[in-house]
């Protein structure tokens, strides 16, 4: 049975890319990252159509059937849209990963700015909006998603498309003073005022967006209706809101009582039965602030002896966007930073920092969060960080501690129950830590209690739900769970 109305996701990469397997042949993996563990339960759970690009190159003759195949046992349809490697080379790692993702970031000083860029940007856009346009129906909820698709909607209206389009963007929206910089600062305004509706993270995110419309965009005119702004251009209205992005948080703490994970977490949690776990978790990048976070773990260890062989950090970096220069260079320092720490400060029977340079299974990233007292979540900026409300929601003891970074999309939502940093500052962060070692079992329980009710209110259905009420009259409940399967949540 299909629904009425469908659920029309368009991201960079599909939820599932094409992999070699051991006798040569092509399989599909799952993706990794924020964006996949959000919406495939809602999609997996009520069906419609996903496009992006497969995650390789190469022409892999039987795409389209492979595709068709996992669609139909995940019970939602693949749309891929294949690109070149000059392609995924300028509109992904250059325009997308070099000059979008640093510069929202608020690190202008990471940009390249290479004029070869925008134009392949732009034709990689056009080549989604007529994929966009060929699948999509005038009733379906077209949902675009982040920096790589910011210019989608006016090429799929040319290409003929009549659905609602929303685009949501993950990262974080830049003041003016930082967006100015972007030499096609006014055609990507315009391409994002080209969408319904577009949705960003935080408040902080929306009051930028309309900023910066106000000071490039002389014809628009911006009112406030309902909880969001609308910006008026010629012929077009666009209403821009902020929608925090939540998790599957009951389906995290259910999982997390799997046997499997409760028999990790003993065996992490009884190795080490004096200390107290504290526990980073990063894709390796430059936004996540690691190097300043082992700083003010080394500033911790200085200045407060009686901490030594009675705590332990465990970072774990997941692999991202190897080759690229930044991040082999970043990796570099970490690791730098991590052997002289460890040099430095252990004794016999205590290493201070187990580093990780890998990606963890579910069942040992569910029992990372489960073992340990402390999170240390310390991004200088990041769009949420769902790290952050997946720790909160797995901290089924409630004897927990989150440590937050104020510049993380999540601290608008869980700042007041959390420890804030700003991670630039080491004392500060070494502090918190410390403050948190010491803290008592009853406030550890009061401030995880708020934190836990936090991420199971405002979750991923909620989120759904109240970006899809901002632009139609429709919300999840018009798009409803299909009979055949059975999800984990209800
Ligand atoms: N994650 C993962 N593999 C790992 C460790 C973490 O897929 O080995 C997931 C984690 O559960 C989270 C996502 O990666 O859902 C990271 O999202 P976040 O918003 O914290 O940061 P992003 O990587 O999107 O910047």
């Amino acid at each position: 049975m299909q629904p009425p109305q469908r659920l029309v996701v368009v991201s960079n990469r599909l939820p599932y890319v094409l992999a070699r397997e051991e006798h040569g042949s092509w399989g599909l993996k799952p993706g990794s990252g924020g964006l996949v563990t959000a919406l495939h339960p809602v999609l997996r759970d009520r069906g419609g159509i996903w496009i992006g690009w497969p995650g390789v190159t190469e022409a892999v003759p039987d795409v389209h059937d492979i595709l068709r195949a996992a669609g139909r046992q995940v019970g939602y349809s693949f749309v891929p849209v294949l690109l070149t490697t000059e392609e995924v080379e300028k509109y992904y790692h250059g325009y997308s990963n070099e000059i979008i993702w640093p510069l929202f970031h608020d690190l202008q000083g990471r940009c390249d700015f290479n004029p070869e860029y925008w134009p392949v940007y732009v034709g990689v856009n056009r080549k989604f909006a007529q994929v966009l346009a060929a699948h999509s129906q005038a009733e379906d909820f077209v949902w675009v998603h982040d920096y790589h698709l910011m210019d989608v909607a006016h090429h799929a209206r040319e290409d003929g498309c009549q659905a609602h389009l929303a685009f949501f963007l993950h990262i974080p929206f830049p003041p003016p003073d930082i967006f100015m910089k972007l030499p096609e600062r006014y055609a990507l305004l315009n391409s994002l005022l080209a969408y319904d509706l577009v949705g960003v993270q935080t408040l902080r995110d929306r009051r930028n967006f309309v900023q910066c419309v106000r000071t490039l965009i002389r014809n628009a005119r911006v009112r406030v209706e309902h909880n969001l702004h609308v910006v008026q251009t010629d012929d077009h209205e666009t209403r821009i809101g902020n929608f925090p992005i939540g998790i599957d948080a009951r389906g995290y703490a259910k999982r997390a009582t799997a046997p499997e994970v409760e028999q990790l977490v003993r065996a992490i949690r009884e190795r080490y039965p004096n200390r107290q776990l504290v526990l980073g978790i990063d894709r390796l990048d430059y936004t996540k602030g690691i190097p300043q976070r082992l700083r003010a773990f080394a500033n911790l260890l200085d200045r407060f002896p009686e901490l030594h062989n009675r705590i332990q950090l465990y970072q774990i970096v997941v692999p991202s966007r190897m080759g690229i220069h930044e991040y082999d260079e970043l990796k570099a320092e970490i690791e730098r930073l991590v052997g002289e720490i460890n040099g430095r400060y252990s004794e016999l029977g205590w290493i201070p920092i187990h580093y990780f340079f890998r990606s963890l299974s579910t069942t040992e990233l569910l029992a990372f969060y489960r073992a340990a007292h402390i999170a240390l979540i310390t991004p200088l900026k990041d769009g949420m960080n769902l790290v952050a409300k997946e720790f909160c929601a797995c901290s089924l003891d409630k004897e927990s501690v989150l440590i937050l970074s104020q510049f993380a999309g999540a601290s608008a939502q869980l700042g007041r129950a959390a420890l804030m940093v700003n991670p630039y500052d080491v004392e500060q962060t070494a502090d918190a830590i410390y403050q948190a070692f010491r803290m008592s079992p009853g406030e550890r329980e009061y401030r995880m209690r708020r934190l836990r009710r936090n991420v199971s209110t405002q979750n991923i259905f909620w989120w759904v739900d109240s970006f899809m009420r901002a632009v139609t009259d429709k919300g999840l409940r018009d798009f409803p769970i299909l009979e055949e399967y059975i999800p984990e949540h209800h």
